[in-house]
């Protein structure tokens, strides 16, 4: 029952006083007493009680200096004071309230109004209590919400491996049936969506634990347009919609900016546009203004779409919302977490994102960017034109031959056997010499043993040995020929920290059949044969 009381300092150098106002409180709280100032700040750090009564005229120390004390630290700041005072006039009342008092009891005591006052003043220190307590507890579950979504994410990547690697794997061999064909494809292209859908989570979850972290690199802002574009193209392949590109020539070529993030940007509304756009056209338009130190880089994406009405836009941007699931009959696939991530990742670039739209007119999503600049070099007026014309529809993850290295050897290492069996089957087409290891500590003992191989695939998360350790020691041993990692992991920024601890490069899993082809024609160029 104690315990549960609340504590009260009474600070009075009256003995009489002290007497009289224990005696009215000492039934419903905890009572410290003490007679000056200086023992006041002792006791009240020491036991910081819930609220404190405080007399204004004290030899030595008066109330005024005492409070400015507590205020002064941290631990004794929120402690709320009344003062007790014999003093008639407001002056000095509102002295004590503007440094923070929170009430004042007048001697003589009225027993009944010290006694409300003090209870009001607890009720506030009881709910101000509960809140941060709810708040805390708010935070803790929505922590480990987060941390339970990250390593879901993670554990759904190794079956999501080995769906999409094996549909990829048949999709190799030649003669297929063509309904064989048609059914691979879309178990590719629901694959395809459910790894959207994990990364938004993880997305979402990274922004919400402050994991997300802009770089603020140089890139090559042609490049990006071009990856932008081979991304979102594809989707035009049926539709009567044609897809326009101005961008001002005298932009700057290298901005300073974190290129992958824009890339998600854009990605997200062009592919909105693409995806809610059945006729007409889809623009983006690239467009910027000199500021101090860079540029405001401005990219409009305006589509002749389905449109958006009033009410919907007002929640565009919220968690969630999810509005036209059907259109014509058609259901559109997407989870409406893009437009919010969007949303977040503008701000965190210190982007505005906006948006205008008319119901069956179409929309104009605005983000407007500010980049550094560090050189002088545009554009210009020929990358300009290339970008403009250069947009068929394109799609990149069929269609590239894959170019034979009989003569390459290569060994993965990976502790799930499928997942053995899902890169063996993605480099089978390669025709390369194909050895593998469960851990790091195997792959070691191979290369031991006088095994020589041009390139090592390395998963990252092992039991016995991980691939980090094993990199680390094979660098250590003075082994150079190029490590690739495999992760699944993709909470972590990945790129430096590979590459700072011995690695060449690096795949997530799921692995893109694009992405080892890529590492291939890399690493094994001088192998391949013609
Ligand atoms: P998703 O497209 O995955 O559902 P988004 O967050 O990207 O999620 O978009 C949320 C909703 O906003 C979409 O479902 C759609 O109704 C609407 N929307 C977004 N962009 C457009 C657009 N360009 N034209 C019409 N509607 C759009």
């Amino acid at each position: 029952m104690n315990e549960n009381k609340n504590s009260i300092l009474i600070v009075d150098d009256d003995t009489s006083n002290l007497m009289e106002l224990s005696h009215i409180l000492r039934s419903d709280y905890k009572i410290y007493a003490v007679k000056d100032g200086a023992n006041a700040i002792i006791k009240a750090k020491e036991s910081l009680p819930d609220l404190i009564l405080l007399d204004v005229i004290m030899p030595g120390m008066d109330g005024f200096d005492v409070l400015v004390e507590l205020k002064s630290d941290k631990r004794t700041a929120e402690i709320p004071v009344i003062f007790i005072t014999g003093m008639q006039t407001n002056d000095k009342e509102s002295e004590g309230l503007s440094i923070g008092a929170m009430d004042y009891i007048r001697k003589p005591f009225d027993t009944k109004v010290v006694k409300l006052r003090v209870s009001n003043q607890l009720k506030i220190v009881n709910l101000q209590r509960e809140l941060q307590n709810a708040v805390k507890m708010a935070e803790a579950a929505n922590k480990s919400k987060s941390n339970f979504l990250a390593s879901m994410s993670h554990e759904i990547r190794t079956p999501m491996n080995a769906i999409m690697g094996i549909t990829n794997i048949l999709l190799q061999k030649p003669q297929l049936p063509k309904d064989t064909i048609d059914a691979l494809g879309k178990i590719n292209s629901s694959s395809n969506l459910l790894l959207d859908i994990i990364n938004d989570v993880l997305d979402l979850t990274k922004i919400e634990t402050g994991k997300m972290d802009i770089a603020q690199e140089e890139y090559d802002l042609e490049r990006l347009l071009i990856d932008v574009i081979n991304i979102n193209t594809p989707r035009l392949k049926n539709k009567p919609v044609k897809f326009i590109l101005e961008v001002d020539e005298f932009i700057p070529a290298m901005p300073v900016g974190d290129a992958t993030r824009i890339k998600q940007v854009l990605n997200n509304l062009l592919s909105n546009a693409f995806k809610y756009t059945h006729s007409g056209e889809v623009t983006m338009d690239i467009a910027y203004e000199p500021k101090n130190d860079g540029v405001m880089m401005e990219f409009n994406i305006i589509d002749t779409g389905v449109g958006i009405d009033h009410e919907q836009l007002k929640i565009l941007f919220e968690d969630y919302a999810r509005f036209t699931t059907e259109l014509g009959g058609v259901t559109v696939e997407g989870t409406g977490l893009g437009l919010p991530i969007t949303k977040k990742l503008a701000s965190l670039m210190n982007a505005e994102l906006s948006v205008e739209s008319t119901p069956n007119v179409g929309s104009k999503f605005t983000v407007r960017l500010p980049q550094k600049t560090i050189n002088d070099k545009i554009l210009g007026a020929e990358a300009a034109e290339n970008l403009r014309t250069d947009r068929l529809p394109k799609d990149p993850s069929i269609g590239f031959v894959r170019k034979k290295m009989p003569n390459a050897s290569v060994l993965v290492v990976d502790d799930v056997e499928i997942n053995l069996y899902v890169t063996e089957g993605i480099l089978e087409p390669y025709e390369l010499k194909v050895d593998m290891a469960a851990n790091g500590l195997e792959a070691i003992e191979k290369i031991e043993a006088g095994n020589t191989y041009d390139l090592i695939f390395m998963d990252y998360m092992m039991p016995q040995m991980n691939g980090l350790e094993a990199t680390t020691l094979l660098r250590e041993k003075g082994y150079t020929a190029p490590i690739v990692a495999l992760t699944a992991n993709a909470i972590t920024d990945k790129a430096e920290m590979f590459l700072q601890n011995g690695f060449d490069g690096y795949i997530t899993k799921p692995i893109d059949i694009k992405e080892v082809d890529n590492v291939l024609n890399k690493f094994l160029n001088s192998h391949i044969s013609h």
